[in-house]
């Protein structure tokens, strides 16, 4: 497949149901065209989505929600990636017509509705981070989008970065965001992140806070955490990193977390190492089974900084891998 960059095409109404459950025709928006990077709208997507916070589509009958927490741009550093070069980095920026000045980070949190549930993938950063994050909470971008945080019924965890955990918790407190939650977390990543020798990251945090969690789930192994959604081990990128893979009918949805980090970088070329992995070789195994998982079930996968819709179908392009997003409403 060419190169993903300048292009945007309109499929079938009939490929469009059998990918993802809409009827009429949907046309795929190539993140970017000319437009630059600017601090609301880090990878070019349709700036309507970033103004609106929140973007809703469907994959069979399950309600996907994406909400827009916000981005934390950071000056390039030879070490970010392991592998490639800064030069080859801001490449790959410029190829998808974004601005190479600085690496934007951003985080999108998804929301699913599934057999009456409510559940929400990893927690957003809850205005914990940067300045220039936590819009879910600023914004109230739950209410907006339609949903009540009180009656979200269920949190499934990715890992335990900060960025993906610390809406979890107040800021001073540490009390319970989602106390009604109950929150699902991978065994491997509890274990490995309340070891009292670990100290990186949110290490003393978790290990002051998580424990004390009575509504805090840990599970093992590949069964369904909840009905319909079942983990995917994509352990590398934290050690006891999870994906999840919801399905309706013949249509699935996976939920990344930090597989492929931001697309433009980590699909295109899966042999990229970030020097944030704490297992680089495991994450690049791990995310090249789950990228070939995801062509071959035509599944709509969803990242956590894939910033806006945040998702999106994987196509093979050359040795690596192509990211053609969803259009959401
Ligand atoms: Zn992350």
């Amino acid at each position: 497949m060419q190169s993903i960059s300048k292009r945007q095409f309109v499929i079938s109404a009939a490929a469009a149901g059998a990918g993802f459950g809409l009827d009429g025709p949907l046309a795929f928006v190539q993140p970017a065209g000319a437009q630059k990077a600017t601090p609301s709208n880090p990878i070019g997507a349709p700036q309507a989505l970033y103004d609106k916070g929140f973007a809703k589509f469907k994959v069979g009958d399950i309600e996907v929600i994406q909400l827009f927490d916000g981005i934390a741009p950071r000056a390039h550093d030879p070490n970010f990636i392991k592998n490639a070069t800064v030069d080859e980095t801001k490449a790959a920026q410029r190829a998808v017509g974004l601005s190479d000045e600085n690496i934007v980070n951003s985080y999108t949190v998804t929301v699913v509705k599934l057999k009456g549930k409510t559940i929400l993938f990893d927690s957003g950063t809850g205005g914990q981070l940067q300045a220039t994050a936590g819009l879910i909470v600023k914004n109230d971008l739950m209410k907006k989008a339609g949903i009540d945080p009180a009656k979200i019924s269920t949190i499934i965890v990715t890992h335990f970065h900060g960025d993906h955990i610390s809406g979890l918790m107040a800021k001073d407190t540490n009390a319970q965001i989602f106390p009604n939650a109950e929150i699902i977390v991978p065994a491997s990543e509890y274990k490995y992140w309340t070891n009292p020798s670990v100290t990186a990251g949110a290490a003393k945090r978790i290990q002051a806070v998580f424990p004390g969690w009575k509504n805090m789930r840990q599970y093992e192994g590949d069964k369904e955490v909840v009905p319909g959604v079942k983990p995917i081990n994509t352990n590398g990128h934290s050690p006891g990193h999870m994906s999840y893979v919801l399905s309706s009918g013949r249509r699935q949805l996976i939920v990344l977390g930090d597989v492929a980090i931001m697309p433009y970088l980590f699909v295109k070329n899966p042999e990229w190492q970030a020097a944030s992995d704490a297992d680089a070789n495991l994450a690049e195994q791990n995310r090249r089974k789950t990228f070939d998982r995801a062509v071959a079930d035509k599944a709509v996968v969803t990242g956590y900084h894939f910033g806006m819709p945040g998702a999106g179908t994987i196509k093979k392009d050359g040795k690596g891998y192509a990211f053609v997003p969803v259009r959401a409403a």
